[in-house]
């Protein structure tokens, strides 16, 4: 065994205090929620949000049974919202299609969808204790600052000369205490801004021992930021607002929003009146504006969202609209929106209720 495995379980066994409700966990079903939940998720955030799922979804029937709406208002303001497609879709694919039972082989648990290398190696070494190590941010930054690993996890080269040392590492005895022991370590101990001086493992540390440990993980990887601009019209009538789903692959995929005009920076009314998207939607005649909001704003990882709401009343209603539904009022919070319109809607449904007292 190399001595960086046995320096780290032997730090697990006496000096790991992290507590998380998946720890030790065995269940397939509630690793893999819980793996699904946490990618790209602070544990922190993703804690809440678990146990609300486990609460309302306690086993893979109760998931696949339930309708999409349900499972993606729960999801709500979780972002990354594919995974939720994903997990709906993996969830009825382990219930209709193999008889509720969660596959068992990496290989098999693997072409689930969306389910990668990481979250494979976590379900087939917590629910089975089979030896696949997990590569994540954590074990990126320990492994690359023990071993003074010079190639950036961004790039294949290294997240594969990584991903091979884990591998090599790992001990077939103890696969499951491992791969939590390592994550652990990395998120309370070797964590961005390390605890060198408190650390079991320093005496071998290459980067502490060459006082280089800021340059590991070395990052290449500039991930430019871009700014959206949504000025969304709520089209509504006294009782009902018009709403449609995102469909299109981007951002808030399945979610619902108001009639959305983007615009490569905030319009303003006229700009609005004017735009041909809204006059194929309906006559100018037939709307009458009521009010517009500040701007409000939400950061996502790559990019920020600038949104401005206008109310517009329509007085003279079409019968349908295709892809377009008519919603009561009363029914939105059954819906799932994401964060910024579930946000401004509920400041909406505020300043009505307070008009009305
Ligand atoms: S000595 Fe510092 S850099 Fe090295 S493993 Fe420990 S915490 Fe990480």
């Amino acid at each position: 065994m190399h001595c960086f495995t046995k320096e780290l379980l032997k730090w697990n066994l006496h000096h790991n205090a992290r507590a998380l409700p998946w720890k030790g966990e065995k269940d397939p079903y509630k690793i893999w929620l819980s793996e699904i939940i946490l990618q790209q998720t602070r544990t922190g955030q993703g804690l809440n949000y678990y146990l609300t799922f486990l609460k309302h979804f306690p086993d893979v029937k109760r998931l696949a049974l339930a309708p999409e709406q349900e499972v993606f208002k729960l999801w709500e303001g979780l972002g990354y919202y594919n995974r939720c497609k994903n997990l709906i879709a993996t969830a009825r694919d382990i219930y209709f299609e193999r008889k509720g039972i969660f596959p068992r082989s990496h290989e098999e648990i693997l072409s689930l969808r969306g389910v990668g290398p990481y979250t494979a190696a976590a379900i087939a070494s917590f629910a089975y204790n089979q030896p696949f190590a997990v590569v994540d941010g954590n074990v990126k930054r320990v492994l690359t600052r023990y071993f003074g690993i010079k190639d950036s996890p961004d790039t294949q080269a290294g997240h594969k000369k990584i991903s091979q040392l884990a591998q090599k590492l790992i001990p077939e005895t103890r696969p499951a205490q491992f791969n939590q022991a390592i994550m652990d370590f990395g998120a309370t101990i070797c964590k961005p801004k390390p605890l060198c001086s408190v650390c079991p493992l320093r005496n071998n540390c290459f980067a502490y021992q060459h006082d280089r440990v800021n340059e590991f993980p070395v990052r290449i990887r500039k991930i430019k930021r871009k700014t959206r601009y949504f000025n969304y019209l709520i089209l509504h009538t006294k009782d009902s607002v018009y709403l449609a789903k995102r469909r299109k692959s981007d951002i808030w995929q399945n979610l619902y929003e108001p009639f959305l005009i983007e615009s490569t920076d905030i319009l303003d009314k006229k700009s609005i009146v004017n735009s041909e998207k809204l006059k194929s939607f309906f006559k100018s005649g037939l709307l009458k504006w009521n009010s517009t909001s500040e701007e409000k704003k939400q950061e996502l990882t790559h990019q920020t969202i600038i949104a401005r709401f206008h109310e517009i009343e329509v007085t003279r209603q079409r019968k349908s609209i295709l892809g377009w539904e008519k919603i009561n009022l009363n029914k939105l919070a059954r819906l799932p929106f994401p964060k910024i319109i579930a946000a401004y809607f509920s400041e909406r449904k505020g300043s009505a209720t307070s008009k009305h007292n």
